[in-house]
Order: C-alpha cells, then structure tokens, then sequence
C-alpha cells in the first residue's frame, strides 16, 4: 500500500515524498480511504500510531480538490459574486474555519500544526493555527485576522473566542476530537458541548481516542453520525 493508492492529491502526495512518508501505518490505511468518502469516524489507536496525518491528509485532500473544482466550474458572473462574497468576509471579524482540531494539550495542538505545514506545504494559501492557553491575546487576534482554513485548539480558549465572537463555525465542515478521552479526563466535556453545539450538523466529525469504552464511548456515539469504527 502507498499513499497514491489511497487516492490523495498530487500537491499532497509531492509534500509526504518531501518528508520521507513512504508507507502508510495500519491507521492510515484504514481511515484515510474512509474519510475521503466524508465518513465519520471513531478510531481507538495510540499516540505515534500516524493519527495525525491519518485525519489530516483526508482533510487536506478535500479542501485541495474542492478549490480546484470551485474555480474550474463556476461562470464569469459566478467567479464576480463569489470574489464579492469574499471581500465581504475579509471585512467580517470573526474567523470562519473549514476545520477545527481540539485537543487536550498545548503541546500536541503545535505538533499537529506543525506536521500540518508540512502536509499542506504544496498546496497554496493554505494557514494553519493554534489557538492555545498561555498565548498572547493580541497575538491570537492577529493570527485569527487572517482567517485560517484550519484551526487547532485547546478547548478552553477557545471558549474564549467563541464568546468575543472572534470565532464563528457557520462554514465548518471537518471536526476532529483528537485524544478525547484525556480531554474528557481533563474536564473539557462542557467545553467540547458548548464547541460542537456552535458548529453545523453537516460537518464530517472524526473522533481519536485510545479507548472508546465507557463515557468516552457514549460521547463518541453522540457526536457522530453513521460512523466507521477503527480499531488499530
Ligand atoms: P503521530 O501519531 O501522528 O503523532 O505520528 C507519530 C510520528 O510518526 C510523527 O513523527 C510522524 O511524523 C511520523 N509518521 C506518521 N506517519 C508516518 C508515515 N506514514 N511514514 C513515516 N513517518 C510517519
């Protein structure tokens, strides 16, 4: 098995040769093909099993393909109303992200962003960012002005945001709950309601965890649809 066989973009595939990924781990094989499909999915695998890009490169492929194919499709008149509609969002406040990761910890959050560079470093205008406990406000506004395609956050300052109305989810189609059960170990299951409940019931959510027994099951359940289960 290859990552071309499991059907990424071009853009993806030239960055993952970049970085020495020649072979896709057990989770990778499973999920990806999965969640290209616009499947929820529920996995159970540990961390340093490849979740990251598991979910990610998913991700990536269908804001890749979805650029190329909003352009190629649209008429003049089209192309006109849809470069109005985004000088409309540039003067809106609030970032709009197509995607948000939580998880629990400071730490992971910049490892995921950082791996996610290095996933989406073919594609163009692509950001990447970290909302994360600790940092600067000032310096989250200004990240957050240039509203970024993904975010990757810990739940609580996020909250904060959301409340400032410095963050809406109306264009949200991905939802990862990355190591949900140390986030529900945490404490952060009023924060990851108050977050799901802000975003649309037609997003993709996709759920990592290293058990799904128990409370964490029963949340898993909750928040997805018709979902896959991977077992690694
Ligand atoms: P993660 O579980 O996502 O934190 O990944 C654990 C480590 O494995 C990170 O250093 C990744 O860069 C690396 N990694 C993930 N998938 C692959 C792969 N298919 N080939 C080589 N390294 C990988």
């Amino acid at each position: 098995m290859t990552f071309e066989t499991l059907g990424l973009h071009p853009s993806i595939l030239k960055a993952l040769a970049g970085i020495h990924y020649d072979i896709p781990t057990p989770v990778q094989t499973k999920a990806i093909p999965l969640a290209i499909e616009g499947k929820d999915l529920l996995v159970s695998s540990q961390t340093g099993s490849g979740k990251t890009a598991a979910f990610m490169l998913p991700a990536l492929h269908r804001f890749a393909t979805q650029k190329i194919s909003e352009t190629s499709q649209k008429t003049p008149n089209q192309q006109r109303q849809s470069a109005k509609a985004k000088g409309e969002r540039a003067r809106f406040k609030a970032a709009q992200p197509k995607m948000l990761v939580l998880t629990p910890t400071r730490e992971l959050a910049l490892q995921i962003v950082s791996s996610t560079e290095q996933y989406s470093a073919c594609l163009k205008h692509f950001r990447t960012v970290a909302i994360l406990g600790g940092m600067p406000y000032p310096k989250q506004m200004q990240l957050l002005a240039r509203n970024p395609e993904i975010l990757v956050a810990t739940p609580g300052r996020l909250i904060d945001h959301m409340q400032s109305g410095k963050i809406r989810f109306d264009q949200l189609e991905i939802l990862v709950l990355d190591e949900a059960d140390r986030m529900l170990d945490m404490g952060f299951i009023d924060d990851i309601e108050t977050v799901i409940a802000a975003t649309p019931a037609t997003r993709q959510t996709m759920l990592f965890s290293a058990t799904l027994d128990g409370i964490v099951g029963k949340m898993a359940r909750s928040v997805t649809h018709d979902a896959e289960s991977i077992h690694i």
